[in-house]
């Protein structure tokens, strides 16, 4: 990954709009302004703020039309928000472009890992999109949310036979991905055809974070390329096997199209085969992938973009072999939640070394944010009510976990902050909540969900007290009363 230096909320890429913007004397009575003067409506995955994000009348930042300030005294943080705006955005900007830039049926599937939820379920499902789920977790969350099991596939290079009958059971697309997954189905002993997808390994590199890739031969994911033929002669002797699709996810966090345009041909070539063998495979599943802006310098490509890259290729790759065109499947994770999201934090105390680097620490953290100690992720922030201070120093925002490692945004250009106000935190809708954990024992936060003035709540706050729950103390180890 490249340097490790956070950005500074400044330049074009991320600024109030110019008119009344001098900082430190908002009008008071002002109406609202938009916040991000580059902002792409059309693909949210380009803006470092949810869409809504505005100034409001007291200079403050406000997402769905609610101060960033109020929610973190209504609700406490660390503070989960999500914009429901940038969400439907983003289902919409999907399915819109796969219906202008394919000319056949299409289908994006939320990636759940990103963020999964009863409330963001039942909002994708609301906007037409399926899901994919990796766990019996997933999978209930997915079905109590009100999707629907004929848009559910069900992946995981490890599923357990619990899991797997679950998925049979309910009528979820099983993803095969290695020959474990065939014998446990078998085992299984379905009495009804199994609707099943083959996941296997492209071959294909793309430029990402060593942990975040999956496409290239060396992957845990997928059956191996020569392992395609073999497999779907197996499938072929297995009465209860109806092989739909076909599947291949490349990586995560991807700013180039060429390795998508690359995959159309790899699928296509697997489809003449499937096919070829008499499988009555539909279903070309490209996964997900699309990167994200965190920072003012990333560069994502837009969702249209994406989407008719992988379009077209998949076209051309069926027209140059013949073939009739099957249903788009793809599998968007982050693109379709990051930006939606913001984490708040309040800001404790507050560590000077002079001459080396000056810590503001907040009160979260690796756990309710694991991305940066992971995989050196950079993020962008400001202060929720003073966004436009001049932000005069330098610091760097650390968590509340005894781990030196644990940092947030390292060598952030922010106001002089003192404790108690609020720090804001962008694109944290993926691979935040659902990666958290409770390392040092800290409850994960609550998410509220905000759009046109109204928040709800859509994940309660753990309290410390819970965290013991599942333990249990063995008769001979109580203390004696
Ligand atoms: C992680 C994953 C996705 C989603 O990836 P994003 O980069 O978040 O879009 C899609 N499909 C599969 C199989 C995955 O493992």
């Amino acid at each position: 990954m490249s340097s490790s230096t956070a950005s500074a909320p400044s330049g074009a890429a991320i600024s109030a709009d110019a008119a009344g913007a001098g900082a430190g004397s908002p009008a008071a009575t002002s109406a609202p302004r938009p916040f991000e003067v580059e902002r792409d409506a059309a693909s949210p995955n380009r803006n470092l703020t949810p869409l809504t994000t505005r100034i409001d009348g007291q200079g403050q930042l406000e997402v769905g039309g609610i101060a960033l300030g109020e929610l973190a005294r209504r609700y406490g943080t660390p503070l989960y928000v999500l914009d429901e705006a940038t969400l439907r955005g983003t289902c919409a900007a999907y399915r819109d472009a796969l219906a202008a830039h394919y000319p056949g049926e299409a289908l994006a599937l939320y990636a759940s890992k990103a963020n999964s939820s009863l409330a963001i379920t039942a909002l994708v499902a609301s906007e037409g999109l399926g899901l994919d789920a990796v766990s019996a977790g997933e999978l209930l969350t997915a079905l109590d949310g009100g999707m629907a099991p004929d848009r559910i596939v069900f992946h995981g290079n490890n599923k357990s036979l619990e899991e797997l009958d679950l998925a049979v059971q309910r009528g979820v697309t099983v993803v095969v991905d290695n020959w474990f997954d065939l014998e446990n189905l078998a085992a299984l002993a379905p009495t009804a055809p199994v609707n099943l997808m083959l996941r296997f390994t492209p071959g294909i590199e793309c430029h990402t974070h060593e942990y975040i890739r999956t496409g290239h031969l060396d992957s845990k994911f997928g059956f191996d390329p020569d392992q395609l033929e073999p497999v779907l002669k197996h499938l072929a002797g297995c009465p209860w096997a109806r092989l739909s699709g076909l599947h291949a996810h490349i990586g995560s966090q991807i700013f180039e199209l060429q390795p998508h345009h690359d995959l159309a041909a790899v699928l296509a070539d697997a489809l003449a085969l499937a096919r070829s063998l008499g499988h009555p495979v539909t279903d070309l599943n490209v996964g997900g992938g699309l990167g994200i802006r965190y920072v003012a310098s990333d560069d994502p490509p837009s969702i249209q973009q994406w989407v008719r890259t992988v379009a077209e290729a998949v076209v051309a790759a069926c027209q140059a072999r013949g073939l009739e065109l099957p249903r788009l499947l793809c599998e968007p994770g982050r693109s379709l939640v990051a930006t939606a999201g913001v984490t708040l934090y309040t800001v404790g105390s507050r560590k000077e070394i002079p001459g080396i680097r000056t810590y503001l620490s907040v009160d979260g953290g690796m756990s309710d944010n694991p991305r940066p100690i992971t995989y050196q992720s950079r993020y962008t922030a400001l202060l929720a009510e003073r966004p436009e201070a001049e932000a005069s120093e330098t610091v760097t925002v650390a968590g509340k976990h005894c781990e030196s490692g644990d940092v947030l945004l390292k060598d952030l250009a922010l106001p002089p902050a003192t404790s108690g106000e609020v720090l804001a935190v962008f694109a944290t809708g993926a691979y935040n909540a659902s990666m958290a954990s409770n390392y040092n024992r800290i409850p994960r936060p609550a998410t509220v969900l905000v759009g046109d003035g109204q928040a709800d709540l859509v994940q309660r706050r753990e309290r410390p007290e819970e965290l013991l729950r599942y333990d249990v103390l063995p008769e001979r180890l109580r203390p004696v009363a």
